[in-house]
Parts: structure tokens; sequence; C-alpha cells
């Protein structure tokens, strides 16, 4: 048997991460079998081929599928911002570790399945694929499962730099507060007559009720914690909600 091939790989230092301290250089060498293809040796470094955009082979994009021959030059560069999910409207599935991210993500109106029991890693790949939604995760052996439809790592465990990580990569259209941030249902307007059977006597009489979810028939108002979620929301729309519309009023 021939010499194991050998190639050389420049991994971009977004993807750093995912990889042992010794391959976090300029470049490493690496010995393959000679017959996986680049997406398998990709993977089997750490890095979850949900976050690998290009890959070139001496320069040339080449497909996951592709086998590189000894002594070449592969690059492997990161998913390109934002990204286009093609084949359906984009929502979104989260694992059991990302419920403060769920209930964020549906403040803003982004449609975002979440069980807060573990219901397993093939059952949420299953969803993926049956829903057609992103699986969001922080665990990369679920990123690997064959059946998911799209998945993508989220990067930091702060609900806030999450937030921000999944608004500025898939860049969705926002419309907070019009979904439930309990169930993901759509929110209808309310007001206090027709839901005043769902309300606290205390609450009937101080709040302003503003809507109700069609599906589980939670009602909102603005209340205690309001002023907390407008933030989120304030901070959301700033920095990422399209100029347009959003101009100033000039002169
Ligand atoms: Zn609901």
């Amino acid at each position: 048997m021939n010499a194991r091939p050998h190639l050389q790989v420049k991994l971009d230092p977004a993807l750093h991460r995912f990889v042992t301290p010794d391959r976090r250089g300029a470049s490493f060498s690496l010995a393959t079998d000679g017959t996986s293809s680049l997406g398998h040796v990709v993977e089997s470094l750490g890095v979850p081929l949900t976050e690998v955009g290009e890959l070139l082979v001496d320069g040339d994009p080449v497909a996951t599928a592709h086998v590189p021959a000894d002594g070449r030059t592969v690059e492997v560069r990161p998913v390109r911002r934002p990204q286009r999910v093609p084949g359906a409207p984009l929502r979104f599935l989260l694992d059991v570790h990302l419920g403060t991210l769920a209930r964020r993500m549906r403040l803003l109106g982004i449609d975002t399945a979440y069980e807060n029991e573990d219901i397993g890693d093939a059952a949420l790949a299953t969803r993926s694929a049956s829903e057609r939604r992103v699986l969001l995760s922080r665990d990369r052996g679920l990123l690997r499962r064959r059946e998911l439809w799209a998945g993508a790592y989220v990067y930091s465990d702060r609900p806030d730099e999450q937030l921000r990580d999944v608004l500025g990569r898939f860049a969705p259209r926002l419309a907070p507060w019009t979904r439930c941030s309990a169930c993901n249902g759509l929110l209808a307007e309310a007001d206090k007559e027709s839901v005043g059977e769902h309300l606290e006597h205390g609450t009937r009489r101080t709040y302003d009720v503003f809507a109700q979810c069609v599906s589980c028939r939670r009602v909102y108002w603005r209340g205690a914690h309001h002023a907390r979620l407008e933030a989120i929301v304030e901070a959301a729309l700033r920095e990422f909600a399209p100029v347009a519309g959003r101009g100033t009023d000039g002169g």
C-alpha cells in the first residue's frame, strides 16, 4: 500500500474554535485515507458542515463529495452571512438548551419551534426535516445527523449574544409583538372586555391588555416585564431591521 496522502489544510479563523489548538495556525498538514470525501475530512476535524461555506482545493471551489488527492491545499471557509436557506420560509427549531433564545426569537415574531422537554436527537432531526426548520444547537453531534434539513451552531452560551448571532446570520424578517413567546402561536389584538375571564382581578384593574394568543389563549399586557422586553426588541430593531422606513425625519 502507498503512503497515506497528505493535505495542507487552511482553516478560516472563524472555525478554529472547533479544532484542537495545534490546528489553529495558518495551515497544518493532515494525513487522509485517500478515499474519504472532503466533507467527511472536515467533519472528522470537529467542524460541523453547517458552519462551512466554500471549500477550495488549490484555489478552486469543490463540493463536499470531492476526494482531494495527495499534496493538495484545502481551504475551508465559514458560512457566508447573511445565510440564505432556500426551499421553505425561514423558520427554526431549537434544542432543549435554548429556551431563553426561543422566547426572544418569538418576541421578535420569528417562527420558532421549541419543546422544553428533551425529545432526543433523532426526533429533533426528524422534526427539522419534516417541518423544514433550521435546527439551532450548541451540540455538534446533533448538527452532524444525516436527517437534518438544515442546521446551525449557536456560538455563544449567553442569550443576548445568541440572539445577535442568529439575527446576523439569517437576517429573518422581524415582526415584534406578533407571536406568543410561550407557544409560538400568532397573537391577535384583544381588549380587556373580551379576555377578562383569563385575567386575575388585579391584572384586570392595572394593566392595558393588547393581545391574545390564538393557539394557547394566553393574554399579553403591558405589565411588569414589559420594559425589559421592550429593550430587547428595540436593540434588535436598531441593529438588524432594514434601514428603509426607519430613516430620519430630516430638516
Ligand atoms: Zn400561545
